[in-house]
């Protein structure tokens, strides 16, 4: 068990700045955000693609019906899209802004086979 002098603390206070040793100053910078949000996006992946069924118990978990989410087709050639594997290729937005992309019926989606008919690159 941790002892902590709630009481001295609070007298440190009463002096000013003495919380200083207890605040530690924290900067996150753009590369380091990058870094981060890669690994990140290396967690969903692997998550998804070793565990694909957890995944929809996850979303569960956190309120999100699986079964409740849009439908989605190409706009090409009609073929299925699933949202895991949206999510997928998308995780490094975070689950609350592909959720929200996904959800807008003004945008339209195409599967990765039309993607590579359509890509100039
Ligand atoms: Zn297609």
């Amino acid at each position: 068990m941790i002892n902590i002098d709630l009481e001295s603390i609070f007298q440190k206070k009463s002096n000013h700045n003495n919380f200083a040793h207890i605040i530690i100053p924290t900067q996150i910078v753009p590369c380091e955000l990058k870094i981060i949000k890669k690994n990140i996006t290396k967690i969903w992946k692997k998550f998804i693609s070793s565990k694909r069924d957890n995944f929809i118990t996850l979303l569960e978990n956190i309120g999100i019906q699986y079964k409740d989410l849009n439908n989605r087709k190409c706009c090409y050639c009609e073929e299925k899209i699933d949202f895991i594997d949206f999510f997928y290729l998308n995780s490094s937005l975070g689950i609350g802004k592909v959720l929200e992309i996904w959800q807008n019926n003004l945008i339209l989606f195409y599967c990765n086979k039309c993607q590579l008919i359509n890509d100039p690159f």
